[in-house]
């Protein structure tokens, strides 16, 4: 297909081949004939038309000119409504701009929209935003799969080439495992590297922007242009920020790879830990030395991050009350029946129990035996990883313990639901780079996704190693 990777796109704009309009055009066509995915949650071509005009009077010299992306319905946008998936936040309209999505239209991007996702980004499958389900583009015929969470309408937007590449947000792993499941490039950077600000905040703590594109060069392109310190969130990192993209070297040789042994678990399906395997072997013909590594605390990864993320998630979410934002409910009498008719009709099924999740763990009396022993375990899983860069260079895994899974799958069981974090989560933890890759099928033909994760602020090496394997792909 012509027009899918941003390089070919700002080449033929750059030699005037292609307009902006038709290079959008493209898009906006492909838009309203895949409605049925649900990947959006806003779409006006109206909006989109004003924008182009924008660029075309500019003289500047755009970075990405014309560039069509999707947006999460998680950063706040000046020109377009943002509602995080939740009912709550249903036509709200911020008076600003995220920080990450202000420096994407000073490039001359134009945004087609906003991405659906889970609601407040918490979940795995896009099965709880208020605003439906959305469809992961490669369902088989028949079929309607899940498109991974909880930035799933991204993803499927890039899959589904409904956009050249959309942002996302990752707490535990909410870009990585959606980018896994439908075969698209995802990564979560090191915390700290793109700015927070104006981004609705689900555990802030954890809470990273990132990008998803259909291959590594295009990912390389736009995390340069979000990344960057911003004074307005404490948390940003004040770096230098390399050309990702000239740098790119798929020369791996020398390199050490680590395969940590924890992540081998018994239930892991065959074709998973097939395409593991494959990944090893890929990148020792390229003069890569593999080492087995040990992250000990693995276990306990994704049970502390389910107290800590909550328990954020709960203190953050104490702002929607009826009086700032959004919905409220007009049933109540009093001010409290108000707050709390607003809360219980406003947050969905998946939102509340992770309010009282956060809660029970937070109050007087559970906060040291919850609250603080998840502390602990996060600082020892990041120790494990500081060890292991001592051993290796970079890390690989899979990304996510099965591919895409069918809408309504373990929707009745949060454990279940909350076990395609397992891989991604420890990495969000430490607060360590991770990329997924589409490396390899399932039995039944579903992409799947290889993870790679290096040290804080490593974000090359990842890309450069991605690189290598997307283009020693099986
Ligand atoms: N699936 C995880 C959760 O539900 C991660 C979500 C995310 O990274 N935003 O919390």
């Amino acid at each position: 297909m012509e027009f899918n990777t941003i390089t070919e796109s700002l080449e033929k704009i750059n030699s005037n081949k292609i307009s902006i309009v038709e290079l959008n055009d493209i898009f906006i066509n492909r838009i309203k004939k895949n409605k049925n995915l649900n990947a959006f949650i806003y779409f006006d071509e109206e909006n989109i038309s004003q924008q182009i005009k924008k660029i075309q009077s500019s003289k500047k010299n755009f970075k990405l000119k014309g560039i069509p992306l999707a947006i999460k319905d998680l950063f706040c946008t000046k020109n377009m409504p943002t509602t995080a998936g939740s009912k709550i936040l249903q036509n709200f309209q911020p008076s600003y701009e995220s920080h990450v999505s202000q420096k994407l239209l000073d490039q001359g991007s134009i945004f087609l929209g906003k991405a659906n996702c889970d609601e407040f980004a918490m979940g795995s499958a896009t099965n709880t935003s208020y605003y439906g389900n959305t469809i992961n583009p490669i369902s088989p015929r028949g079929s309607q799969l899940v498109p991974g969470g909880s930035s799933g309408g991204s993803a499927a937007a890039v899959a589904a080439n409904l956009c050249l590449g959309a942002t996302g947000t990752d707490t535990g792993g909410s870009i990585r495992q959606p980018a896994s499941f439908c075969g698209v490039v995802g990564i979560k950077p090191t915390y700290g590297l793109c700015s927070r600000w104006g981004i609705i905040a689900f555990a802030s703590s954890l809470d990273q922007a990132g990008v998803f594109a259909n291959n590594i060069a295009d990912t390389a392109i736009l995390l340069r242009e979000i990344a960057g310190h911003d004074n307005k969130d404490s948390t940003s990192a004040n770096r230098e920020i390399p050309n990702y993209f000239e740098n790119l070297n798929q020369d791996m040789s020398g390199k050490v790879v680590g395969v940590p042994k924890e992540y081998i678990l018994p239930d892991i399906p065959e074709d998973i830990s097939k395409i593991w395997e494959q990944a090893i072997k890929s990148l020792e013909r390229g003069g890569v030395k593999v080492k087995n590594i040990s992250l000990p605390h693995t276990k306990y990864a994704l049970p502390a991050y389910y107290i800590i993320a909550p328990a954020e998630a709960s203190s953050n979410l104490a702002r929607y009350d009826g009086v700032r934002y959004g919905f409220r409910s007009e049933e109540g009498t009093s001010l409290d029946e108000m707050y709390e008719l607003t809360r219980s009709e406003g947050f969905g099924k998946e939102v509340k129990r992770r309010v009282l999740i956060g809660t029970y763990v937070l109050s007087a009396g559970y906060y040291e035996a919850y609250y603080m022993k998840a502390q602990k375990v996060r600082r020892l899983i990041s120790n494990d990883f500081n060890e292991a860069f001592n051993e290796c260079d970079f890390i690989l895994t899979p990304t996510a313990p099965s591919p895409a899974f069918p809408i309504g799958e373990k929707e009745d069981d949060p454990i279940k639901m909350y076990l395609n974090d397992i891989f991604t989560v420890p990495a969000s933890l430490a607060g360590i780079p991770g990329i997924s890759i589409p490396f390899g099928k399932s039995q039944n033909g579903l992409p799947l996704g290889i993870q790679l994760l290096s040290k804080h602020f490593d974000e090359q090496l990842v890309l450069n190693a991605g690189l290598y394997l997307e283009k020693n792909n099986v």
